[in-house]
């Protein structure tokens, strides 16, 4: 799960990651309240959309007046944001976070992230920080450290002193930084994060170290332990279908193909996807019914598949265990009722009930094309999407 910056960055101050002085707001009145508060003699009013790349694309502005202040938040809320982590249609802009700025010496790269191949957590951190991080990554990745954490050592002050001097700190600056990993270090465990990321992290032209940017992803597997993080999320920087799955109990997710699939069980879904594009087809989601299916599921998972102006074809893959066959069929009929569906499906049925199944899908006038073996359906249906 994703959250925004100015969530972030909330976070950050309970765990002692200095951060600049700030508030988010809706309204661009609100954005100018707070500007007058924090008292500063210029401000940056920043886009909160969960996605990174806003400095390029015009989310984050630097304003010299209150009035510009008002008319840059003005201009932003109510926007949809395109950045090059996001797709051409881009996150809506309903709130922005406005900051004090400070002067920027230099800016800094450090992040927190779960390694699976060491096993470990590791810090990434470079003295080349900013918005170009990933050009640095790939053309020089020598500018960049990584240091490994055992998890029953914990974080060592050597570990931190090594990243101090990676990032070419001075003396006194070597407590702040300690500091600043100890601090997201406690927040990952202590909130199940899965990254934390400081992009930059700047260093003022007083010496201070601050988190500018404020990145945190959590473990979408521990979450219900964390209320306090689930009341952070915010539903509309999520793909509108996933989120209507997620209120039926589906997994869905979107993909860029032309091939909507309906299977029950993750394991059978991997496969099918895996089947269709063999066969030179590309899957436009992935959906995993369940197993506990029940006619409202699936005539709500059909809903959903169709909702996708980009699927020319259906793929029904089902294999009756726990699930009945007819059960499934049913469901389709009434998604077919309740729906118009131009598209062919092709369906594949297996398991308990299965004739009773096919029975029911047989002659109903429909475009419904019954297959009796995988690799075949998979087949039809990538000639059906093509035609
Ligand atoms: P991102 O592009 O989405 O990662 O957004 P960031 O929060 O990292 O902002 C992008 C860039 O804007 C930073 O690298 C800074 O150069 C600049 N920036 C952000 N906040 C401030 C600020 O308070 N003062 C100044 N001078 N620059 C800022
Ligand atoms: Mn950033």
């Amino acid at each position: 799960m994703n959250i925004h910056e100015y969530q972030a960055k909330q976070l950050f101050r309970q765990f002692q990651i200095p951060v600049p002085d700030g508030a988010q707001a809706t309204l661009a009145e609100q954005a100018k309240t707070i500007a007058i508060d924090l008292d500063g003699a210029a401000w940056v009013v920043k886009a909160q959309v969960h996605a990174g790349g806003r400095g390029k694309a015009g989310g984050v502005k630097l304003a010299k007046s209150i009035a510009e202040v008002t008319e840059f938040t003005a201009d932003l809320l109510g926007k949809r944001l395109v950045t090059q982590q996001t797709d051409a249609l881009g996150l809506p802009i309903d709130a922005v976070l406005v900051e004090k700025t400070y002067p920027i010496k230099r800016e800094l790269y450090l992040s927190l992230v779960l390694d699976r191949g060491s096993e470990r957590l590791i810090f990434i951190a470079s003295a080349a920080g900013g918005m170009d991080i990933e050009t640095v990554a790939h053309e020089t990745p020598e500018k960049i450290l990584t240091v490994p954490v055992h998890p029953a050592a914990g974080l060592q002050g050597y570990q931190c002193r090594n990243v101090a001097y990676a990032l070419g700190l001075h003396g006194t600056q070597h407590k702040a930084l300690a500091t600043i990993m100890h601090g997201m270090y406690n927040l990952f465990l202590a909130k199940d994060a899965s990254q934390i990321e400081i992009n930059p992290l700047i260093e003022t032209d007083s010496g201070e170290l601050m988190a500018l940017d404020a990145k945190i992803n959590f473990d979408d597997n521990a979450i219900a332990l964390h209320p306090d993080i689930l009341a952070m999320k915010d539903p509309a920087q999520e793909d509108d279908k996933e989120n209507e799955a997620q209120q039926f109990g589906l997994n869905y997710i979107t993909l860029d193909g032309n091939i909507g699939c309906m299977v029950n069980g993750a394991g059978l879904a991997m496969a099918t996807m895996d089947l269709v594009k063999l066969k030179g087809g590309l899957p436009a989601n992935f959906l995993d019914v369940g197993g506990g299916t029940t006619v409202e599921k699936v005539c709500e998972a059909f809903k959903l598949i169709l909702a996708d102006g980009n699927v020319k074809a259906v793929l029904v893959n089902i294999f009756g265990g726990i699930v009945k066959c007819d059960v499934i069929a049913q469901g389709i009929l009434e998604a077919i009722k309740q729906i118009h569906v131009a598209v062919p499906v092709v369906v594949r049925l297996e398991g308990t009930n299965v004739e009773e199944g096919k029975a029911l899908l047989k002659d109903t006038g429909l475009n419904l094309y019954a297959a009796d073996d995988l690799a075949h359906a998979a087949e039809q249906v990538v000639a059906l999407a093509k035609e």
